[in-house]
Order: C-alpha cells, then sequence, then structure tokens
C-alpha cells in the first residue's frame, strides 16, 4: 500500500544498491531526499562478501557506508581515505599477504569489528546497523540478506603447470585479479537459493512509496539482490511505482567492466537491453520506468523510457537524475 496520494512526491525511497555506483547514486537520493523531507532505505548486494585472512568483508556494504559518511577514497574508489598499508605489508612479510587483494588498516578495523560481531552471533544486519552507528550516513542500510550469498564465476583459470582449467573462483578474485579477463562461461550465487532477505526488506519494499533500482552493476549487483526470489516478487508486487537508471551511458560502463559481465550472461551491453533484461512488470520483469542517458533511449514493451543526463559527478547532478526518476514515476509536484 502506499502511504501517500498518487501524484505527489515519495515520502519513502527504497534503493537496491551494489557497491562504488550504488554508493554515488545514494549520495544524490539522500540530497534528493534531504530537499524534499523523505526517508531512504538502500538494500545492498552482499553476493560480492568474502573472507580474507579470517576477515568477513562486504565490499559493497562497505563502499556504501564509507561513501556515505564522507571517509571513502574517491581516488582509489574503494576504501577510506588516508589510509595506511602497515597489516598488509607485515602480511607480506610473512609470504602471508595477497598480491591481488590489498586491505587497508582502517579498512581491516571495520573487518574486525563485523567479524567480531558475526563470531559472537549478530546477524550481518545488526552488524551493520552498529557500524553504521559510528556515522550519520542519513540512509537506512540493510544487507539484502543475512545469509551468505557469494556470487563464483564458472571461468578458464590458468593453472600453476599445464593448461587452464575451468571451475569456481570467488567473485572478487575473478574481478580484481583477473580484471575481468578470463574466459568466462557464467556466475552462480553459491547460497542464493537458501537465503532469505534481510530482516526488514520486504517491508520496506511493499512499505515504499518509490523504489529505485541504482545505475549499479546489472549482473553481478543488482542481478544478485534479484536473484532472491523473495525480494523479486515484493519488486513486482509493489504498489510503488518501480524506475530503474542505466549504468551504462553510449554502452560503455563508466567505471568497471560491466560490459563484460552483461556480454557473459547474454545481454548487450546497452542501456536498452539492459532495460529489457530487468523487463516490465507488466510482463514479468521489475521496471515500470528507465531511466537512459540521452541519446540511448528507444522501446521496451511495457516500460516508460525516459531520457536524462546520467553522469553522477556529483551529488547534485545525481540528485536531478533522482529528480528525472521521480518524474518519470509519476511522483514529481505538480
Ligand atoms: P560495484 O559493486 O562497486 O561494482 O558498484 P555497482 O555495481 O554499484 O556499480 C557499478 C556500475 O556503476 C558500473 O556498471 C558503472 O557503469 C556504473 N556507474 C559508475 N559511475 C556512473 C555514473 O556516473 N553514471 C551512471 N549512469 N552509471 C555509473
Ligand atoms: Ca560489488
Amino acid at each position: 500500500m502506499t502511504s501517500q496520494a498518487p501524484g505527489s512526491p515519495p515520502h519513502s525511497i527504497v534503493v537496491l544498491a551494489g557497491g562504488v555506483g550504488g554508493a554515488k547514486y545514494l549520495l544524490g537520493v539522500r540530497r534528493w531526499a534531504q530537499q524534499h523531507g523523505a526517508e531512504v532505505t538502500a538494500i545492498v548486494n552482499t553476493g560480492d562478501d568474502a573472507t580474507m585472512h579470517g576477515l568477513r568483508v562486504c565490499p559493497d556494504l562497505d563502499s556504501v557506508m564509507y561513501t556515505l559518511a564522507g571517509t571513502h577514497d574517491p581516488e582509489r574508489g574503494w576504501g577510506q581515505v588516508g589510509e595506511s598499508w602497515v597489516v598488509g605489508e607485515e602480511l607480506a612479510e610473512y609470504g602471508a599477504g595477497s598480491t591481488w587483494f590489498s586491505l587497508g588498516d582502517k579498512d581491516i578495523a571495520t573487518h574486525l569489528v563485523r567479524t567480531q560481531m558475526l563470531d559472537a552471533g549478530y546477524p550481518l544486519s545488526d552488524v551493520t546497523a552498529a557500524l553504521c552507528t559510528r556515522w550519520p550516513i542519513g540512509v537506512r542500510l540493510l544487507p539484502m540478506s543475512d545469509q551468505r550469498v557469494e556470487t563464483h564465476a564458472i571461468a578458464e583459470v590458468p593453472a600453476q603447470d599445464g593448461p587452464p582449467v575451468q571451475r569456481a573462483l570467488h567473485f572478487q578474485e575473478w574481478w580484481v585479479r583477473y580484471r575481468a579477463q578470463l574466459p568466462t562461461e557464467g556466475f552462480v550465487q553459491v547460497g542464493l537459493e537458501h537465503a532469505r532477505p534481510g530482516p526488514g526488506v520486504l517491508e520496506a519494499i511493499g512499505e515504499a512509496d518509490l523504489v529505485l533500482v541504482a545505475p549499479s552493476n546489472p549482473v553481478v549487483s543488482i542481478g544478485t539482490i534479484l536473484g532472491l526470489q523473495a525480494i523479486r516478487d515484493a519488486v513486482r508486487a509493489t504498489d510503488a511505482p518501480v524506475v530503474g537508471t542505466a549504468p551504462l551511458i553510449g554502452g560503455s560502463p563508466l567505471r568497471g567492466m560491466a560490459d563484460t559481465c552483461l556480454r557473459i550472461v547474454g545481454v548487450e551491453p546497452t542501456a536498452l537491453a539492459v532495460g529489457a533484461h530487468y523487463g516490465a512488470r507488466s510482463g514479468d520483469g521489475v521496471l515500470d520506468g528507465w531511466l537512459v542517458a540521452p541519446g540511448d533511449g528507444g522501446s521496451i514493451e511495457g516500460v516508460e523510457v525516459a531520457e536524462a543526463p546520467l553522469l553522477m559527478s556529483d551529488p547534485d547532478a545525481t540528485a536531478a537524475m533522482v529528480d528525472a526518476a521521480v518524474r518519470l514515476a509519476g511522483l514529481a509536484d505538480g
């Protein structure tokens, strides 16, 4: 049930989000919400989560938390600003370092607190809320699930001796170590079939006035969240309009290798093809509206497509994208 009359600005906004792209988008959603007195709940992908040196690392949740807290490193794109790397250097001295996954000292503190709380029996949702009490991030951050779901790529992995072997490897290794360059057959979300949506996730979607799909990776961020059947069902069933924003401009991702992920699952890396891949709620998909960059427009059956500048250069530019989504949803003032 929507809690407000159709055609009036949304009071409660739910955003489905991945890491860096999702975080940047949330800066704009938060700005828009502050200007309009709305509340924001972010439902964040946890399929990239991994255990490194015994520590539970949640890259997308942390990207969102650090970015909204203003403590992220905008140059590097992940982790916190002003990092030091002493622990990693010490690990390397023991021959126990990683050549492809670096953890900064500040970041390690986050993972230590998280791991300690998880080990004490707290669910990830509680741990996330506890970590967020450090900063007034102004957005309710919900992991998509408290259960472990881990994205793996099925790829031809170089072997120490002999030819490459086809096997499953963790998404982080595939993405960070091999830069998504291995011949890859597909992705599997290990644990997805047993995972349930995190506390508050279904309620937030059901009670939202507007659901936004961030311009995040459609395959390994949004695809993983919507891979949870109960979340997908809730998005399809909510009374709120559902509007997505394309993560590709003129056929290229702004950052990262979303185009590679799309080709692997057989989707052309264009804004329109991604919108069609998400599909219309009136059919068997999740969208009512789809925002694409100027020049990327066209038609998708059952989905209203609109064009707007989609470069998230700063929170104001991104808030203007959110405004375009609100208009497309038919929820703008006047
Ligand atoms: P990750 O989990 O850190 O990979 O981040 P996400 O999945 O949340 O977002 C990655 C996506 O954000 C990439 O596919 C980028 O194309 C997209 N992206 C990054 N910057 C921009 C931008 O300024 N505009 C748009 N439309 N998309 C962007
Ligand atoms: Ca991610």
